[in-house]
Order: C-alpha cells, then structure tokens, then sequence
C-alpha cells in the first residue's frame, strides 16, 4: 500500500510503501516519553520503500534499557516524531509512526508489543466520556 505523510509544520514530507497488516502499538516507556502520550503505533517499512520528498530529519540515538541503540528520527522544526531504526544494520527496517500518515485512518493496529508497560486505563477508552471538540478542563 503506497502512503504518504508530513510532520506538523510541513518541513518533512515523504512517501512509502507499507504492509497495513504490520501495523502495531507500542507501549514501551521510550514511546511513551518520546510520544509525549499513551503509546506510540508504527508500522514496519523497509529501505528503499521510505522515500523522504522534503526536509532534513534530525537523528537523536537512545540506548534501550536492552543495550539496543534506536536512531529516532523526527522534525527539527516541530519535533513531530517520524521513524526509529536501528543504526548500523545492513538493511534498515523503520518504524514509521503512524500518526504522520494521512492514510492513518485506513491502518489499524493487529498487535501491542511491550504490552507490559501499557498504562491501566488505556485498553478500555470506551469508558471514558467522549466531546466532539476540545474538553473545557484542558
Ligand atoms: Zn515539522
Ligand atoms: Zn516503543
């Protein structure tokens, strides 16, 4: 499936070939820092299948609590988080985050990884009340 994203500010754009059935959550305390929310959703691309069209990523390496090093990739503009990889591998294979696609709506997630570190509340949205706009109490 061809897709194709942009960060917040439109300083990134790119276009990628994806799997929509490796769509996955991510509940990993990294993600959920990184995120700045709940979790994080990515899904799988290879390589030559991520084409960046426009903009420059800036790269910040984390070492996980594993001794991996990921190269998390986002705007440096707005921040707006774009893809993690493992640095040094022959063939890259990229998280993309989700969030970026505007084919979004179309990619629902078939597995939770790192299910373990998943906050409480989170697997049961349905029972919290829902607005069709802002809340008052942001
Ligand atoms: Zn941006
Ligand atoms: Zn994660």
């Amino acid at each position: 499936m061809k897709i194709d994203g942009n960060c917040l500010c439109g300083h990134i754009r790119y276009e990628a070939v994806i799997d929509p059935s490796m769509v996955a959550i991510c509940h990993c305390t990294d993600c959920q820092t990184h995120s700045g929310t709940a979790y994080g959703i990515v899904v799988g691309v290879v390589d030559q299948q991520f084409q960046l069209l426009q903009g420059t990523l800036k790269v910040y390496e984390k070492t996980a609590d594993s001794g991996t090093i990921r190269a998390l990739s986002f705007c440096p503009e707005c921040g707006t988080r774009i893809h993690a990889t493992t640095p040094g591998d022959s063939s890259k294979f990229f998280g993309l985050r989700v969030g970026t696609i505007r084919q979004r709506n179309q990619l629902k997630p078939t597995v939770q990884a790192w299910s373990g570190s998943a906050l409480d509340w989170v697997h049961d949205l349905s029972s919290i009340p829902r607005k069709d706009q802002q809340s008052t109490s942001r």
